[in-house]
């Protein structure tokens, strides 16, 4: 019974948080009572480096992520293979202008060998729809593709092995927006060692991709007073995809 009670607790927190996003949504695009979606079309001409990108283009994109998944499926080269059951590659739309960039797979994550379906990832979901997207329309990813035990923080080593394979899907997907959810990811793209409350709120370069940092959703669920942070993150990502 007291289990089922703090279920009960936790998913009202979510909604509780969930519903305040929703309200910000339609207090800040207040266009008619209506969330707008922005284009999700590949790149405008103004959209380096994909101008003019074919069919054979994006295909060649899925064909090289699968490739590189395939090759992440027997992958051994940090210690977190011994405990995970799934890899966690990443999903999403290969040709996504936006790719969200979290820190590690947890249980649910772990059982399911996908990126973001745990509470957290149900948050994220709810962020991204309010955003006027969906999970198809972005490409979701971590910084390590196994679960660390417990969900710790990974180790350096266990990124640094894992890393170039974030690189190499950003490389693939060259989004136009990168969103780093959370310290891990945030310090990885801008090697620093900041604090998010520092580093989100504004635009940050990733070569030539634009990096906006906010908190990741897990955080969120335990500080809902951050809410207001996220949402002007994520708004300030939806301006910039429309320019
Ligand atoms: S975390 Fe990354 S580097 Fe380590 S075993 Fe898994 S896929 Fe390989």
């Amino acid at each position: 019974m007291r289990g089922r009670g703090i279920q009960e607790g936790l998913r009202s927190e979510l909604l509780e948080v969930v519903g305040s996003l929703k309200g910000y949504l339609l207090e800040a695009v207040d266009t008619g009572g209506k969330a707008q979606r922005f284009s999700t079309e590949r790149r405008t001409t103004a959209d380096a480096p994909g101008e003019g990108e074919s069919s054979g283009e994006v295909a060649s994109r899925v064909e090289q992520l699968a490739a590189l998944e395939e090759e992440l499926r027997s992958c051994r080269r940090c210690p977190l293979w011994t405990t995970r059951r799934t890899v966690v590659f990443g999903e999403g739309n290969p040709d996504a202008r936006l790719m969200f960039v979290g820190e590690g797979p947890g249980e649910e994550e772990d059982r399911q060998g996908r990126p973001f379906v745990g509470r957290a990832g149900q948050l994220l979901t709810r962020i991204i729809n309010a955003m006027g997207l969906s999970r198809d329309d972005v490409y979701i990813a971590n910084i390590v593709k196994c679960r660390p035990p417990g969900n710790r923080v990974p180790n350096p080593e266990e990124k640094d092995a894992c890393t170039p394979f974030l690189c190499r899907q950003v490389e693939i997907i060259k989004p136009r927006v990168i969103c780093a959810l959370g310290s891990v990811a945030a310090h990885f793209f801008l090697k620093t060692e900041a604090a998010v409350s520092v580093l989100r709120g504004r635009f940050h370069s990733y070569g030539s991709i634009d990096l906006m940092v906010t908190y990741h959703p897990a955080y969120l669920l335990r500080n809902p007073n951050a809410k207001k942070q996220v949402w002007e993150d994520v708004q300030e990502i939806t301006k910039r995809l429309k320019q």
